[in-house]
């Protein structure tokens, strides 16, 4: 077949998440004749369940250190070139009313809805189309450009881009079609696995824990050396919160993870102080001083910890201090892809442009979004990489 027989675009891009609705808009502001597939029935679908609902479409104090990638300095140019302030005046044009809810981190003040709205909009005003309920079975090259097959007949394109995502939340049609088509052009795929994500715990503690699922804490977790001072969540299948799950992109099967439960105290200093001026204090009202009553006193039952302070020898003092400062779990696992928020590892980037996402020695082959391997931390920063990447793509004419 032809590219006369079959529609022809000037731009294909597959996915139509938050990086291929960018690009696709980006694209067509520059002219051109622009076509997103999905074999979804809706666009948007991760969109809309982000942020519980309200989407944390961006965070203001994003730079290139909210980023893992085995290439780590590839994300500096788009992230520089497309601002979270760049994506503000855009949510800020079309009226969509927003909140900083932790410091930096800005949400939709009523629905993720309003984000996919907006994408839909620019889409439309830009002359982009969007296919749903198309699944592209195979990609092949069609002289200087490409030859889809889907399940509603062929599509040709002089650019293709690939948007799909990656592989976390299957029942809202993630697949590693991206990483297919990677492969199939000789790009290397690094590893993935699932990032963001809470920890399941060994049967032991799952049960000593189980009592205190809905807990929240702050709490200090480390991993490989990274730190995240965050809440840490119990919950029935194990521990979650933002401290777990950003923990968790740092976190690899077999390692440890170290959890300050009072990182704002000087634990030895404060028991050495309480054993001289209340001595009758036990550790669990210590505790119970900066825990929920509930956690402190769990805790301490796990760790027999009875008498009072008095009781205490220095030793005793500092194994106390070094348990709560440097409380060391081994995780049985992850929920893995079934709720993580993320793929970490994809396309390796080393084989594309850090200007045009396209592919080096294949300018006419792009890939944006969580398909590559670049994953943001908690709290924004994967939707500043899917719009940064999107319109670095979008803008090549
Ligand atoms: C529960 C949850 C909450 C999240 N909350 C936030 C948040 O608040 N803030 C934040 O920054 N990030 C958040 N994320 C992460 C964020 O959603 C992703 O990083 C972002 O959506 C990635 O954009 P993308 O366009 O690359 O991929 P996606 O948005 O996943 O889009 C990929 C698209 O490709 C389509 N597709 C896949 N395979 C094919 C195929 N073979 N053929 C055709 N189409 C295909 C899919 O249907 C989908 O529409 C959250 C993720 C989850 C799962």
């Amino acid at each position: 077949m032809t590219a006369s027989s079959a529609s022809h675009y000037d731009v294909i891009i597959i996915g139509a998440g938050a990086a291929g609705l960018m690009c696709a808009a980006t694209a067509g502001y520059q002219g051109r004749r622009v076509l997103v597939v999905d074999h979804a029935n809706k666009p948007g679908k991760k969109i809309l369940m982000s942020g519980g609902g309200r989407c944390n479409f961006t965070n203001l104090n994003s730079t290139p250190a909210n980023f893992l990638s085995d290439n780590p300095h590839y994300c500096i140019s788009a992230l520089k070139r497309y601002t979270p302030q760049d994506f503000l005046e855009l949510v800020d044009r079309h009226g969509i009313e927003h909140e900083e809810k932790a410091p930096g981190q800005l949400f939709c003040r009523d629905s993720a809805k309003d984000i996919l709205t907006m994408l839909l909009t620019e889409c439309e005003w830009a002359g982009a189309e969007i296919r749903l309920k198309t699944a592209v079975t195979s990609v092949s090259e069609a002289g200087a450009g490409y030859r889809l097959k889907t399940g509603s007949g062929a599509l040709t394109c002089e650019s293709l881009v690939i948007a799909t995502g990656g592989l976390s939340i299957p029942t809202m049609g993630a697949t590693g079609f991206g990483y297919e088509i990677a492969r199939q052009f000789g790009l290397e795929v690094l590893p993935t696995r699932a990032g963001l994500v809470p920890f399941t715990l060994q049967p032991e503690l799952k049960t000593q824990l189980a009592p205190l699922a809905g807990i929240s804490c702050p709490v200090d977790a480390e991993c490989n050396r990274q730190h995240f001072r965050e809440p840490m969540l119990v919950t029935h299948r194990g521990l979650s919160g933002p401290a777990m799950l950003q923990i968790s992109s740092y976190w690899y099967p077999g390692d440890d993870i170290s959890i300050n439960l009072l990182p704002t105290r000087r634990i030895e200093d404060d028991l050495m102080g309480l054993r001289k001026q209340k001595p009758r204090t036990t550790v669990a009202q210590y505790l119970a001083e900066y825990l929920p009553k509930r956690f402190a006193s769990a805790f301490n039952e796990l760790h027999g910890w009875t008498g009072p302070l008095q009781e205490y020898k220095n030793a005793d003092i500092e194994t106390v201090a070094k348990t709560l400062g440097e409380w060391t779990i081994k995780p049985a696992g992850t929920e893995g892809y079934r709720t993580a928020e993320v793929t970490l590892g994809g396309v390796d980037t080393r084989q594309l442009s850090s200007k045009t996402m396209a592919v080096l020695d294949r300018p006419n082959l792009y890939f944006i979004g969580e398909v590559v391997d670049v994953t943001g931390h908690l709290g924004g920063h994967n939707f500043q990489w899917a719009w940064a990447s999107g319109v670095a793509a979008g803008n090549v004419d």
